[in-house]
């Protein structure tokens, strides 16, 4: 049996069996891992804490040939994110982020650069929880993009003409845009110059120099969250934050 080692984020966990649970990695090196933590709900489980929600960990876990449910051997706590966890709007935001990995990433299909970004968010968000939409919407965009999925924003998608800033543009059904001598239908909706501004400088930031910039457009911010949750909508097939939302209120 192969033994792994990677560093990992905690994205979900459920009770099976009498004592035991498990646990949706989110790891480094092998992407998403779904594996048995055995004895884990018993008070004194060698376990602790560190299979807390969004816990970053070392993961130690064994995999049987063609299994896809790993054994896991050994967690180490790397960093906790126990006090950010108990504010509700935190979670909200990350258990939103975890379905759309879960979502979007096959198991056991490895992306460096999407695990960094998410640890990233995790940690510029745990540093400080105002900067929450700022947050979802970077990891909204960046997901789309390594996925392939983010439409080029920079030019008209009929003229292929670049897009100056202060240029306004539409959006087709398809979330491309189109310039205004281009437009043939009065009906599409319009994006913004200052939309347009912050789509691109989440391309370029970091996730606190995001934060840092958008702190006095937020409502900028969620108007874009939302169209690119309509990209996501149709990526998935179906709208994740809505399945969210109804599930915290029911
Ligand atoms: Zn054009």
């Amino acid at each position: 049996m192969p033994l792994h080692e990677t560093e990992s984020l905690v994205l979900k966990s459920y009770n099976l069996a009498e004592a035991d649970r498990i646990v949706v990695f989110f790891s480094r090196e092998q992407g998403i891992v779904r594996g048995v933590a055995k004895g884990a709900k018993r008070l004194k489980s060698k376990f602790g804490s560190t299979l807390e929600l969004f816990s970053t960990v070392n993961l130690t876990y064994f995999q049987k040939e063609e299994r896809e449910l790993v054994t896991i051997q050994q967690v180490e706590m790397v960093r906790s994110c126990f006090s950010s966890a108990s504010d509700p709007e935190f979670l909200h935001t990350f258990s939103y982020i975890a379905d759309l990995l879960m979502a979007f990433v096959p198991p056991h299909d490895p992306s460096e650069t999407l695990y960094r970004m998410t640890r990233a968010c995790l940690d510029a968000a745990s540093e400080s929880t105002d900067g929450l939409a700022a947050i979802r919407l970077y990891f909204e965009l960046w997901l789309l993009r390594l996925g392939g999925y983010l439409p080029d924003w920079s030019r008209c998608d009929e003229c292929e003409r670049q897009l100056t800033n202060n240029e306004p543009a539409s959006m087709r059904a398809d979330f491309h845009l189109v310039c205004d001598n281009c437009r043939r239908t009065r009906r599409l909706s319009s994006v913004s110059p200052l939309q347009l501004e912050v789509f691109h400088s989440v391309q370029k930031v970091s996730p606190p120099k995001f934060i840092e910039l958008t702190n006095t457009r937020t409502e900028t911010v969620i108007e874009l969250s939302a169209i690119l949750r309509r990209i996501i909508t149709q990526v998935v097939g179906r709208d994740l934050m809505n399945e969210r939302t109804l599930a915290v209120n029911s």
